[in-house]
């Protein structure tokens, strides 16, 4: 049984609600979790603020750091341990559940080195002034974080909440907070002050409403999908609350005929089958210049029919889906292409003695799909390719910004003038050339535009959201 973490301590709900706990792997209930809502979170948010007035805004921000540092430490002190919970309650092949400790581990890292290196600027301005910029923190924020990454989400999130001198709020997912609720206790035995970090556990409509209602809300960084987005901005617009969106993806790979496929191949399978294509960044759509598009299938074909999907510890390719109703709409997108004619160019396999109520699917290759199909415009979530061809750049930038989102876009191209051309044309929040970095990238400033959001997190850029600038103007003469 699991209660919220506030101030330093377990708090069981006010509702003693509880929410049961799945293992995606076999679809049973292992544990329950306290369901949050509008009276747990403002208890939340006065420790935060108590926090933030406090013992922890009282800190240098050296002494910051050195927290952040010792979390960092002590998290991979704990590798093991966090591993086989993120990997149960996500459904993670062990290895991804690993990759998540250890980037969550180099975010606390990162932003303990960035706390005490963000600086402000002087302006030149008329004479007998002297103006200069300084960045506050902004108070209490708050996190709303998907089931996904928890671990990776709350480290770029939090991470670099903390670091700016925040005091912080989190709101995990309901399908996946037990690592998160690990990490808050890990903080307190490092020596966070009581109110610094504090989790709410719950639903989205109730707890999480509730954080973005809230007035004593300074910021809300909030990673989900477009539509729930799309409402906490509308929410947050009450009280003036600034927001940082990170949304869904539906990001292009583009493939030109002078491209090292066999170099591009497993990058490809890669930014598809991590995380079963549970990724806001996974490259789910694949456009391959016409000369070598069957060339490309061939190869992508041999890699995607080799793919083993089955339960988290047996750590293969491809664990199961969240929960049954993630399956059933990624099941509806394959039923539908089905039924438009599509034709399926390659599937993995779920391993035998995979239990019958895992969430599991199969890695699938989906040919020739139309630019206007479903499959090629909206974001899948589940381990599903749709490739097309294009004739020649034009109609590759066309296609490849030919879609709501804007979130990561990839090109695959020898020629370096192209790479350039295209990098600058793609609407895209990160271009990646001959390279792949779903997911990755903690030094690099990630978010998106059009219905991918706004807002930049990772690297300082998120320094730089969690803060206020202020400018101050000095007359002395
Ligand atoms: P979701 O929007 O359903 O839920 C995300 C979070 O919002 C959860 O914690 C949920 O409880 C909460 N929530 C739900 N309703 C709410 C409400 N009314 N008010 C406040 N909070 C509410 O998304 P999901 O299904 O958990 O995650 C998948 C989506 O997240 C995909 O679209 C994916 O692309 C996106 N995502 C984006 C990024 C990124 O960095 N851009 C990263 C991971 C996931």
């Amino acid at each position: 049984m699991k209660h919220h973490f506030i101030n330093n301590v377990s708090v069981a709900p006010a509702s003693g609600d509880y929410i049961d706990v799945l293992d995606p792997s076999d679809g049973q209930t292992f544990d329950h979790l306290a369901r949050g809502n509008a009276h747990d979170i403002d208890v939340a948010v006065q420790a935060a603020r108590f926090a933030f007035e406090g013992a922890w805004g009282r800190l240098t921000a050296t002494e910051r750091g050195r927290l952040l540092q010792k979390l960092s430490q002590k998290m991979l002190d704990n590798i093991d341990a966090l591993t086989q919970l993120e990997s149960r309650d996500c459904g993670k092949p062990l290895k991804q559940a690993r990759a998540d400790v250890t980037a969550i581990a180099r975010y606390f890292e990162f932003y303990a080195g960035a706390a005490d290196k963000l600086m402000g600027e002087t302006i030149p301005y008329q004479n007998g002034y002297t103006v200069l910029t300084i960045r506050e923190p902004q108070g209490v924020t708050g996190h709303i974080i998907p089931w996904n990454y928890p671990l990776q989400i709350f480290g770029r999130s939090v991470g670099g909440s903390l670091a700016a001198g925040n005091a912080c709020v989190v709101k995990p997912a309901e399908d996946a907070c037990l690592s998160i609720l690990r990490v808050a206790e890990l903080a307190a035995e490092v020596g966070f002050p009581a109110g610094a970090i504090n989790v709410v556990t719950g639903y989205g409509h109730e707890a999480g409403d509730a954080l973005v209602r809230h007035p004593g809300i300074d910021h809300i960084s909030f990673t989900g999908s477009p539509n729930i987005g799309k409402l906490v901005v509308q929410t947050a617009a009450e009280h003036h609350t600034p927001v940082t969106l990170e949304l869904g993806g539906k990001s292009p790979q583009v493939v030109f005929a002078d491209a090292d496929l066999e170099a591009m191949v497993p990058v490809v399978v890669n930014a598809i089958v991590q995380n079963a294509g549970q990724t806001c960044s996974a490259g789910s759509r694949v456009l391959v210049e016409r000369s070598v598009y069957e060339a490309v299938i061939a190869r992508l074909a041999s890699a995607f029919n080799a793919l083993r999907v089955g339960p988290a510890a047996m750590d293969l390719d491809c664990g199961p889906l969240i929960r049954q109703t993630q399956l059933q709409c990624v099941t509806a997108f394959l039923d539908e292409a089905k039924r438009d004619g599509l034709t399926v160019a390659a599937a993995g396999q779920v391993v035998v003695g995979a239990p019958e109520g895992g969430f599991y699917q199969v890695p699938t290759l989906i040919r020739d799909v139309p630019p206007g199909h479903r499959l090629a415009q909206e974001e899948v979530f589940g381990p599903v390719i749709a490739i097309m061809p294009f004739d020649d750049e034009a109609h590759a930038i066309q296609l490849a910004n030919g879609t709501d989102f804007g979130l990561v876009a990839s090109v695959w191209t020898r020629d370096g003038a192209r790479q350039m051309r295209l990098a600058r044309q793609m609407r895209a929040g990160q271009v990646f050339i001959n390279n792949y970095g779903a997911g990755g990238g903690i030094e690099l400033p990630f978010g998106g535009v059009k219905a991918s959001g706004h807002g930049r997190e990772k690297g300082f850029e998120a320094l730089y959201s969690f803060t206020v600038l202020k400018t101050i103007s000095i007359k002395h003469d």
